[in-house]
């Protein structure tokens, strides 16, 4: 009788050049002609959320990559990059679990050698809610990404619309710039109370963390308001802000009603029923909790992805 017990999941397999990237896609591509990639980009600190995307890419393609990379091109001066979370050794066990074929893990020297001089700016998309309040933000997304891309060449991109505005700055980008890739867009996972997964959640403290619910709690009541047919998007928006602000440790950086994807404002006078005529729309917040920044969101109408 084999001592050995079953092995149900398979060990990722570890790159943090991308020399070695590319030589061992190059290497699977030629032996299984077809074969088609998603790839997962995260920052890591994973968690349940990544892992759906993951778990999604590898129902849905041959060969998965998940790429964990700290970009400090999207951060700002005063933001958390240097306390940004990492854990990788939970990252690999997650990523094993999920079902990822490759893990690459470049170091910033790696991805930037020299001091780059070409960015991939995105506009209109990026200029509300996070663009600006996080100026250059999305250059940085579009370029790490653009250069992700580059280097992975997958035939699937997974994002998750907890990040509503960078699905859609990924998405422009993706059409105008003619990359060979289908943007999927993934569901937003959350606790079992409704506070969306966020590696920054570990910044809470326990008072903050319970306090953090109002943003779940307020995208739920606003389902209900925005089922009244009378209510405007001006309206809307109002109650939002107010249900957030009833919060004493909340700070709203953002409580906003827009477009999606185009992100165009709504004219705060029309009233939901005609404004979903024309387009869906999404309701973002971006909301502190002491230094601890959290974004949540929902699109209307309400459709699983
Ligand atoms: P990050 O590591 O925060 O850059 O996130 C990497 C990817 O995971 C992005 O596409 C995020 O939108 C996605 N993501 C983050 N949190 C969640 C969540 N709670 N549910 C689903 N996807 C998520």
């Amino acid at each position: 009788m084999s001592t050995l017990t079953p092995v149900k999941t398979k060990q990722p397999l570890i790159v943090r050049t991308i020399s070695e990237l590319r030589s061992e896609l190059s290497i699977r591509r030629q032996e299984k002609p077809g074969l088609e990639t998603g790839f997962v980009p995260t920052m890591g600190y994973l968690h349940d959320g990544h892992g759906s995307l993951i778990q999604r890419s590898a129902a849905e393609n041959g060969l998965t990559v998940l790429s964990i990379f700290v970009n400090p091109l999207q951060f700002g001066p005063n933001e958390d990059l240097d306390r940004y979370p990492r854990d990788e050794e939970r990252d690999l066990k997650l990523a094993r679990q999920e079902g990822a074929d490759i893990v690459f893990i470049p170091s910033v020297q790696e991805m930037y050698p020299k001091r780059a001089l070409t960015r991939v700016l995105v506009s209109e998309v990026t200029e509300s809610l996070c663009g600006a309040s996080r100026p250059g933000h999305f250059d940085g997304v579009g370029t790490v990404v653009s250069k992700l891309f580059h280097l992975v060449e997958p035939t699937r991109a997974y994002f998750g619309l907890k990040d509503a505005q960078q699905v859609a700055v990924v998405q422009q980008m993706v059409d105008d710039l003619n990359f060979n890739v289908q943007i999927v867009p993934c569901p937003t996972l959350r606790e079992a109370d409704g506070l969306a997964l966020s590696s920054r959640n570990v910044y809470l403290s326990p008072e903050q963390r319970s306090e953090a619910l109002v943003l779940y709690r307020t995208l739920q009541q606003a389902a209900q308001w925005a089922a009244d047919s009378e209510m405007t998007a001006g309206g809307l928006e109002a109650k939002v802000r107010e249900a957030i602000s009833r919060s004493p440790l909340a700070s709203i950086d953002y409580a906003e009603l827009r477009r999606y994807p185009s992100l165009e404002a709504v004219d705060p006078q029309l009233r939901l029923e005609e404004a979903l005529k024309q387009s869906p729309l999404l309701l973002a917040f971006a909301v502190r909790f002491g230094g601890t920044r959290l974004i949540d969101n929902a699109i209307f109408p309400i459709k699983g992805a």
